[in-house]
């Protein structure tokens, strides 16, 4: 039996979803707008967060609705973000992605905008590797641009998008929002380290599992953290 939305099991899979934006609204990669989706196991369609914009740090499973693989939503009086598109095309060209996040991270952005690209400088995210650029600037409103960036993204982990924002993709939704936070705190690390020398990136080469095995306790942790910690303290800055 192919999975639906109305199964009953669906409805821890819509909370972890919710948990997943409100963690990335935490971590400070959703000031404004943001989202994350999921594509059940077997399933032809996709959970998503419904259009909304205030609230996001509080929002539930109540939220978040599913849409078919055109972005059309499922018995729902709601309907997807406006950039839906960026999960029907991401889903569409890679069978091997179940989850999807879209952010707007203010570092990694810097780097789009300088046209310099985002090396693995640390150890925790050396695993995420190459991160190729989506060169639009638009927001991704309609199929044809959802398909472009899917393009870009390529076989890659993450894609960032010019001027804008980045998308992380993986097989859950606490890999996708431990993915977002490595590269934006990859990223700020990579900007100071130009400002001393010049930033060197971690040859993976013949140690690819040490460094997902490393990533892998990190993506662990952060979940975690965020089911435990008091609300709003991110996960590498509590400080600030
Ligand atoms: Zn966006």
């Amino acid at each position: 039996m192919p999975t639906k939305p109305s199964d009953r099991d669906q409805i821890a899979v819509r909370e972890r979803v919710a948990k997943g934006i409100r963690l990335l609204v935490r971590e400070g990669l959703i000031p404004n707008a943001g989202h994350l989706s999921y594509r059940p196991k077997g399933a032809d369609w996709f959970w998503t967060l419904r259009h909304v914009h205030v609230g996001l740090e509080s929002i539930g499973p109540g939220d978040i609705i599913a849409c078919d693989m055109q972005g059309n939503a499922i018995d729902s009086p709601w309907s997807g973000s406006g950039e839906r598109f960026i999960y029907t095309g991401i889903f569409a060209r890679r069978p091997d992605v179940r989850a999807i996040a879209h952010f707007h991270p203010h570092k990694a952005t810097v780097f789009s905008v300088a046209g310099r690209k985002l090396l693995p400088v640390l150890m925790l995210g050396a695993h995420i590797g190459e991160v190729p650029l989506y060169e639009k600037p638009e927001p991704v409103e309609s199929p044809e641009d959802g398909r472009s960036l899917a393009e870009a993204l390529g076989s890659a982990k993450a894609v960032l998008m010019s001027a804008h924002g980045a998308v992380t993709v993986g097989e859950s939704v606490e890999e996708v929002c431990a993915l977002a936070v490595m590269l934006e705190e990859m990223a700020r690390v990579q900007f100071e380290a130009s400002l001393i020398g010049e930033p060197r990136a971690i040859v993976t080469k013949g140690k690819e599992r040490v460094f997902e095995a490393a990533f892998r306790h990190f993506q662990e942790v952060l979940w975690d953290h965020h089911s435990q910690a008091p609300e709003n303290k991110p996960f590498l800055r509590g400080g600030g």
